[in-house]
């Protein structure tokens, strides 16, 4: 039985929207979840850096400091992780997170460049709600007559396509404007005097924006629409009917072994398919030269190369008794049928 959704984040909502069912998975899942992780050394990097800008936009200390107060959030952040031993892990961060340093020195120059609001007053990692939308704006700044809300992005803020810049990634607009949304409802601010900014860390990137009255309205209700449709179809228990199978979402979803309208749109649509197969039958045996084989699914081959050995009779045994396996992760290759095993490639009998 999934929970109903009561409230999103800005930062959800994009997801929220690719897919009803995993948001919902994903936010049971969350329940109860404690603040204690597994190291996930590209995520902490991030959370390491909007630690240091915080501390910064608290204290406004003199920039000398800085090296001493990266060190010192380093040190408290590494507190939330499960460490085998601490000092080798803080070593192993520092060498290995890619591009620790250069981000290091990126954040010291935004704490040099980025002018603040004039006049304004100063709120770093505020807490903001508004009916069903809660979240943390990394930076709220508030004068006479502006409100301006900055969000850090560790990643690209653009989208490009054959070297051109296409625009912001939507889910950041998004984000942002979802911001703006709770701030308006919250503050009585005039639409126009609020200034949404989104600001890279990883180089000069910088996008700045208002929304109007009529956009953060349409906001509102696309957002009371969205967890509306979805507590309805909880509550009648057609919790399939939430999943929309596409693969730029479902192909980084934790629930792809049990989501039975990814297995039906796989089955079915397998042209759509690059990394997924559902294999029903393996009718060759182990070829240990091509370490190949060759599969028909709906009148189409599809070979899947480097297939280990041990993994191959495991399935084979499977199909034999009547099992359709799920393979996940593989790797194709382009323009062709061929598909290969990768070290991430994992399989179960749906
Ligand atoms: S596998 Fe795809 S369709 Fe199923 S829950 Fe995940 S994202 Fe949604």
């Amino acid at each position: 039985m999934i929970n109903k959704i009561e409230k999103i984040s800005p930062s959800m909502l994009v997801s929220f929207e690719k897919c009803k069912l995993k948001f919902s998975l994903d936010s049971n899942i969350s329940v109860g979840r404690g603040y204690s992780h597994e190291l996930n050394i590209n995520s902490f990097l991030g959370s390491l850096i909007h630690k240091v800008l915080e501390t910064y936009y608290k204290e406004i200390y003199d920039l000398k400091l800085f090296d001493y107060k990266w060190e010192a959030s380093l040190i408290e952040m590494s507190k939330y992780l499960r460490l085998e031993s601490e000092d080798d892990v803080l070593e192993y961060i520092k060498y290995w997170v890619p591009a620790y340093y250069p981000k290091k020195i990126n954040t010291l120059k935004i704490l040099t460049n980025y002018k603040l609001l004039a006049g304004g007053i100063i709120y770093p990692e505020k807490k903001v709600h508004y009916k069903n939308v809660y979240g943390i704006i990394d930076l709220y700044e508030i004068s006479d007559d502006k409100i301006r809300i900055t969000d850090f992005k560790t990643g690209i803020l653009f989208n490009t396509e054959d070297g051109m810049n296409i625009g912001v990634k939507e889910a950041y607009i998004e984000q942002l404007k979802t911001y703006g949304y709770i701030i308006y409802q919250t503050t009585g601010f005039q639409a126009q005097n609020i200034e949404l900014v989104i600001k890279g860390l990883g180089n000069n990137e910088i996008y700045s924006f208002n929304c109007t009255h009529e956009e953060y309205v349409e906001h509102g209700i696309k957002i009371d629409n969205l967890i509306n449709e979805t507590n309805t179809l909880i509550d009648l228990g057609n919790t399939n009917l939430l999943a929309t199978p596409k693969a730029d979402i479902c192909d980084f979803c934790n629930h792809q072994f049990k989501c039975p309208a990814l297995h039906f749109s796989v089955r079915n649509q397998l042209e759509k398919w690059e990394k997924i197969v559902l294999l029903e039958k393996i009718n060759t045996s182990f070829d240990f030269k091509e370490l190949s084989i060759n599969i028909i699914v709906n009148d189409k081959t599809v070979s899947i190369h480097n297939i280990p050995e041990k993994d191959f009779v495991m399935i084979k045994k499977r199909n034999e008794l009547g099992k359709e396996v799920l393979i996940t992760q593989l790797f194709q290759v382009h323009n062709s049928n061929v598909k290969k095993w990768s070290k991430l490639t994992k399989y179960i009998v749906v």
